[in-house]
């Protein structure tokens, strides 16, 4: 036999004859064979570290290292913070131990958020799905109906899950599902003119299993990439839902809840005053069921925080302190240009001022900025001048009244 002809695998130990290739290496012959089942191996390995490294990685960030994260981008909220930073925690923790031998299980810890317009609730979702890096998706549960009807089915929040998932299953099943205005759907009360619920009580029903977890049969919007699958199965146990609404009047119902307690049998105002410009901060589940939200839902939403509403102080943070804020981003625009971008602390107020007159909230930071700041993003580019540095006169000048009222009509 030849020398040529000795030669094997080092891996399989086939003969060089056996193999339709053998490729060396340093001191060592690996075969065909070898190398696709090492691909396989590879690929394995590589889409299990992918969907499981996000919760080895998040293992590492503990409650206080997750708030941490958020206040680099949320002003306040202190609360709903903390509240989020160990539902998220524990979701991840849960994700950890399922294939534990035990019979403690721990549930899911979706969560709701109950606030104004504008206060973040949605930021605080976004912020979390960020630092973990998983998909993220906002669905508008006034959209949502029943089975059935006319508008889009529960399993519709999913499709979008895994659209920006880009169809990895595995990835969507871990991902973040953000339900605005949830208290769109609570139930119209005891009203006799309205016979069928729709948009209500039945769209709660239909969102229950989803959040505690089934797998759903879910149509890909938009099924290009995979035409020639038509439904994809979505499991929900591992999806963290975050819920958010604006409860408006709810906090009529908290006082009268409190009030009642106050009367009640050895309760002491003395000790607990009752802070009665922000109600929220004390609202229970209870509440939520007086509001129309029925109790089902409430117990598969068992982290219940709220938004404060933003004073001047607030807004005035917003605008420049988290990591991307509104003016960092401005500067950075100018900065394209090379333009040197500056604003003075009185133009800031002012801004901030409009926003609370007007009631324009956090969102209208930015339309505001943009009223002002328009003329010279138009302007600088084309010109020498690389200097933008803005003064309340400034501000006061790009902002005639038209368009603060035309801010206050779309806000
Ligand atoms: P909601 O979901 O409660 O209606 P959003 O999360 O959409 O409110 O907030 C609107 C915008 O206002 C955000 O994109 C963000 O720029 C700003 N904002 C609101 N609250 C805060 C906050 N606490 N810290 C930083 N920015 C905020």
């Amino acid at each position: 036999m030849s020398k040529e002809e000795n030669l094997e695998c080092s891996f399989c130990g086939r003969k060089k004859v056996e193999t339709d290739l053998l490729i060396a290496g340093m001191d060592a012959h690996i075969c065909d064979k070898c190398i696709e089942q090492a691909h396989g191996i590879v690929e394995e390995e590589v889409s299990e570290s992918k969907s499981s490294g996000l919760s080895k990685d998040l293992m590492l960030k503990k409650p206080r290292e997750i708030k941490d994260f958020l206040d680099e981008y949320i002003i306040g909220q202190t609360e709903t913070k903390r509240a989020m930073a160990v539902a998220v925690y524990n979701h991840y923790k849960r994700l950890l131990q399922e294939n534990e031998d035990d019979d403690v299980e721990i549930e899911k810890s979706n969560i709701i958020l109950v606030g104004e317009t504008g206060t973040g609730k949605t930021l605080v979702a976004k912020t979390i799905a960020r630092m973990l890096n998983v998909p993220f998706s906002i669905v508008d549960a006034t959209v949502l109906t029943q089975a059935g009807y006319v508008g889009e089915d529960v399993e519709s929040i999913l499709s979008r899950l895994l659209q920006v998932a880009d169809y990895d299953v595995a990835k969507a099943e871990k991902g973040i599902v953000f339900i605005d205005e949830i208290d769109k759907i609570a139930r119209k009360g005891d009203n006799p003119s309205i016979t069928r619920d729709v948009s209500g009580e039945g769209v709660q029903q239909a969102l229950l299993k989803l959040l505690e977890g089934t797998v759903v049969n879910v149509a890909p919007k938009g099924g290009r990439k995979h035409p020639e699958q038509k439904f994809t199965e979505v499991n929900t146990k591992d999806i963290l839902f975050i819920a958010g609404g604006a409860f408006s009047g709810i906090d009529r119902i908290i006082s009268k809840r409190l009030n009642r307690q106050a009367v009640g049998f050895g309760a002491s105002l003395e000790d607990d005053k009752i802070d009665e410009e922000n109600l929220l901060q004390y609202i229970t589940p209870l509440d939520l069921k007086s509001f129309g939200l029925i109790p089902e839902i409430i117990g598969r939403l068992p982290v219940l925080s709220y938004m404060n509403p933003l004073d001047a102080e607030t807004l005035r943070a917003i605008l420049t302190e988290p990591k991307n804020s509104i003016i960092k981003q401005y500067a950075k625009l100018f900065k394209m240009d090379d333009v040197d971008f500056t604003i003075e602390e009185d133009a800031l107020n002012y801004i901030v001022g409009k926003a609370v007159e007007y009631k324009l909230g956090a969102r209208g930071l930015r339309s505001l900025c943009e009223a002002i700041f328009t003329d010279a993003m138009f302007d600088l580019p084309s010109s020498d001048e690389k200097e933008l540095h803005v003064t309340k006169e400034y501000a006061e000048a790009k902002l005639t009244n038209t368009t603060l009222k035309k801010l206050k009509a779309a806000s």
